[in-house]
């Protein structure tokens, strides 16, 4: 899971391109915070600025003055291929014999390791380990007229989930694989009135000059940087933004949908919209179907903040039980699932969350979080929760049991950190320390989108993988690490 946002501006400031695209990148910091990079094209030549880090210290004002251009793309990562290290860093830029193109790629690759023998030179020509340098590397080098041919040639060969943002001299594209593991919106910068240049620099002007574009992997960050929601971009779809020009449309494959239904659960913010549906409202829904499939007698309810509050108050409404925020989260410390190390992810929870004491203690508890991965983070509220007086705590999940790894995009990829994958339902009550435990089901979820099951995807939940995952496909994170994995990995 990582953040893209892309952006056509024609007759903008120089560097108007480099900010949007940083506004709205920073919309979706919640998707992957180890690193964050912007690319530009002023319709002759690439620039690039990336870094590890957070958004606000990566793509800080002193680097926007050299990004100048009217197409920007944006990155930020949560790593699923490759250690966190400066090379693994977005968007990639490659200079091939053919073009010149920086990617932005939120998801992963199933079958890298056969695409890396497609590369001629093989893995000694990748700077860096990741399926996105592989990617653009296969797409520099290909022999067509422009991007989208080399897109047309190279996507079929490539599996697994891909919402990319791509970048080359003269357009911005939006790629969408064909189940559309991840999402990818497309958005219409409003007319300027009076504000906008006669000269839209080397571009053709037609009837769209002077709107923008937009591509988003969420309808929020669109919101942000003002600009309309258009459509979703189709499973098996590439558009083409040209400055100036209305976005065209190619298809490379026949839509199979697959959206992550973890998307709708967690991951994605509440104020975006995906598959028709605000999330915010989805998950209050989830939270009410949680309530009527797993009850429990006691005092109020809370919700592990932030992302556990619109299922607790769906919880507390359907259930009639008051709604209170019994934890305190301090808005500064990451999300604890995205730490890439358990150590890491321990310390977090201590960090970040802190029970209010005078709403918990002595108080029977209903606490809603919508996911339990490895067990430990819940573990430590409940422990918490307890020193802080709760009479009981009753866990409540307002997703199911994930019983099997990700290979599309979330680092779940090794089944033994899954609790639910070695462990029933009483033993991980046990394990967390809670008086009771309650998942929803899938049923549930499906109830509360009003959406058909076959429009996502549901496989860590039912181990029914929409795209095959090659064996070797299994905790091959540091897959393309293996010949550098002293440098790399220092
Ligand atoms: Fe989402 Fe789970 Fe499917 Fe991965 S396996 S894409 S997390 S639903």
């Amino acid at each position: 899971m990582c953040g893209v946002f892309g952006t056509v501006i024609p007759g903008g400031e120089p560097t108007e391109a480099a900010s949007l695209a940083t506004l709205g990148l920073f919309a979706l910091q919640h998707r992957g915070q180890e690193s964050a990079g912007v690319a530009v094209s002023d319709g002759e030549q690439l620039m690039l600025y990336k870094d590890l880090g957070m958004i606000s210290t990566v793509l800080d004002e002193r680097r926007l003055p050299s990004l100048r251009g009217a197409l920007a793309i944006a990155h930020c990562r949560y790593s699923t291929t490759g250690s966190t290290v400066w090379e693994n860093a977005q968007p990639t830029y490659r200079q091939g014999p053919r073009r010149a193109i920086a990617v932005g790629h939120n998801g992963n690759l199933v079958n890298t390791r056969e695409l890396l023998t497609q590369l001629a030179g093989g893995r000694s020509r990748l700077p860096a380990s990741t399926d996105t340098e592989l990617l653009t590397a296969l797409l520099a080098d290909e022999e067509a007229d422009d991007t989208v041919d080399a897109l047309l040639r190279v996507l079929p060969r490539v599996r697994g989930a891909y919402s990319l943002v791509i970048l080359d001299q003269r357009r911005v594209i939006g790629v969408r694989d064909p189940h559309g593991f991840r999402p990818l919106v497309l958005g219409r910068l409003p007319r300027r009135s009076g504000d906008v240049s006669d000269d839209a620099g080397p571009w053709v002007a037609d009837d769209d000059a002077g709107v923008g574009w937009c591509l988003s992997c969420e309808t929020a960050a669109l919101d942000i940087v003002g600009a309309e929601f258009v459509r979703d971009v189709d499973p098996g779809e590439i558009v083409v933004l040209e400055p100036g020009r209305a976005a065209r449309s190619v298809r490379f494959a026949d839509a199979d949908p697959a959206l992550c239904v973890f998307e709708l659960i967690y991951f994605a913010r509440p104020d975006s919209y995906m598959e028709g549906r605000n999330l915010y409202e989805a998950r209050r829904r989830m939270g009410e179907q949680l309530a009527i499939e797993r009850p429990v007698d006691a005092d109020i309810v809370i919700p592990v903040p932030d992302t556990g509050a619109p299922a607790a108050a769906g919880y507390s409404e359907a259930s009639g039980l008051p709604y209170r925020e019994g934890m305190y989260r301090n808005r500064y410390a990451g999300r604890t699932f995205i730490q890439p190390s358990q150590g890491m992810r321990h310390r977090g929870v201590t960090i970040k969350l802190n029970p209010l004491r005078e709403v918990v203690s002595g108080k029977r508890l209903v606490v809603v979080d919508d996911s339990i991965v490895r067990g430990t983070t819940t573990k430590r509220i409940v422990e918490l929760l307890r020193k802080a007086g709760a009479r009981e705590v009753h866990v409540r999940i307002s997703a199911p049991p994930i019983y099997h790894p990700c290979f599309y995009g979330i680092d779940t990829s090794i089944e033994t950190e899954l609790i639910a994958a070695s462990h029933t339902e009483s033993e991980i009550r046990d394990f967390i320390g809670a008086d009771s435990l309650g998942y929803l089901s899938i049923r549930g979820v499906l109830a509360a989108l009003d959406l058909p099951y076959d429009r996502f995807c549901f496989a860590c939940f039912d181990g029914n993988y929409p795209e095959p995952v090659p064996y070797d496909a299994a905790s091959r994170k540091f897959i393309l690490e293996e010949p550098v994995a002293t440098s790399a990995r220092g």
